[in-house]
């Protein structure tokens, strides 16, 4: 089906693009190469009962756009407030700063699902061609197949949205490059660990300290998702790069030995699950929340990398900015 606009990418910068571009009367096809759609918004089914959060953990509200999303979805009973701070793991006692970090029942992936509703959208499609064709955009996927539109949005982390770009020969105007060149991401290697037996964790149920290799330990029991209890673990972006060619057993050694201070006497890891997010959260942004580039058909870069914020925040408004900018290119064609 040959619609306006293409979006690769299905996490949140892509839904609210699409989002933004049905509000304006255009059609879209979304297309991404993961299981389901939500990108780092992700939660993972373990055991029977088990659910943990493992991509991003919560959110903060800064702008009222956000917010006024975030009152209708706590009106649905889909987003939560989880906390208002988080103990460094030093203190029995988490101190409130007095600012809400939203979860969402069932799991962060549970926004996506949410939001994917009326979207065209297909998914377990991994787009490995991009290519100019009568003044609009072609794009292929690694199955053989084709999907054609006036105008494209991007939404996977720059850089692998660059390295696709390149292998495809398209070529950015030098600004336009020099500037996307200039965003970088930092990796994080994540455990998902099942836990036999209570944990110590402060309320309510996650301690995050950013002079700790391992800086952010969570219990998605305690955060209310999980029917048993799985802990998510964080490694910073500095141990995270050092160890990423280690063995995923001295990864996983590593990781558990951080959560272990935090067992009750008597409890202990049963199992742990290793995810190596290479680019989990940017470290360099574009200062725009979008960016237009120039000198070719309507292709719109959009994501977390873009306006600033970085993480959910970010990612929300730049793919509303990205929609309302493709809108405009297209109208100026016709
Ligand atoms: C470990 C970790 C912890 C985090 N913690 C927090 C937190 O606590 N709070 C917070 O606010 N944020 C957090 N974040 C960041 C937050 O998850 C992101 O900012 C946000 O989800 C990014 O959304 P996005 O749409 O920009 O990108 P993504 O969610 O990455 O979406 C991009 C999509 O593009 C798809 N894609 C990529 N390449 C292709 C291709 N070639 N073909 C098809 N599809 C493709 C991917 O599958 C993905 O679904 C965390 C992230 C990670 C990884």
């Amino acid at each position: 089906m040959a619609v306006d606009v293409l979006i690769v990418g299905a996490g949140l910068a892509g839904l609210m693009a699409a989002t933004t571009l049905q509000e304006n009367g255009l059609t879209v096809h979304v297309i991404d190469r993961g299981r389901s759609v939500g990108g780092r918004l992700a939660t993972r089914r373990v055991g029977e009962n088990g659910l943990a959060d493992h991509g991003a953990q919560f959110f903060t509200v800064r702008t009222s756009t956000l917010q006024r999303y975030v009152d209708r979805w706590r009106a649905l009973d889909l987003v939560y407030v989880w906390g208002t701070g988080w103990s460094d793991g030093s203190l029995k006692r988490t101190i409130s700063d007095g600012h809400p970090r939203y979860a969402v029942r069932g799991g962060m992936n549970k926004l996506a699902k949410h939001l994917e509703q009326g979207i065209n959208i297909s998914i377990d499609r991994l787009i490995s061609g991009i290519r100019q064709e009568n003044g609009g955009w072609e794009l292929y996927d690694s199955g053989g197949k084709s999907y054609a539109a006036n105008g494209l949005i991007m939404t996977p982390p720059m850089p692998e949205t660059l390295e696709l770009l390149t292998a495809s020969g398209v070529h950015l105007n030098a600004d336009d490059d020099a500037a996307l060149r200039r965003i970088r991401f930092g990796p994080c290697l994540c455990g998902i660990h099942a836990v036999n037996g209570d944990v110590d964790l402060p309320e309510p149920g996650a301690m995050q300290n950013f002079q700790s290799d391992v800086y952010w330990i969570a219990d998605n029991q305690a955060k209310g998702i999980s029917a048993t209890r799985i802990i998510t673990s964080h490694a910073n972006a500095k141990f995270s790069r050092q160890n990423w060619d280690a063995s995923e057993a001295d990864i996983i050694r590593a990781l558990e030995s951080a959560v272990q201070p935090f067992l009750k006497p008597g409890a202990n890891i049963v199992q742990t699950q290793l995810k190596k997010w290479r680019y989990s959260v940017p470290l360099t942004t574009h200062p725009q929340e979008c960016l237009l580039a120039q000198d070719l058909p309507p292709l719109v870069f959009a994501g977390d990398a873009f306006g600033g914020r970085g993480r959910v925040e970010g990612a929300f408004l730049s793919g509303i900015a990205a929609g309302e900018t493709m809108a405009e290119a297209l109208a100026s064609l016709s």
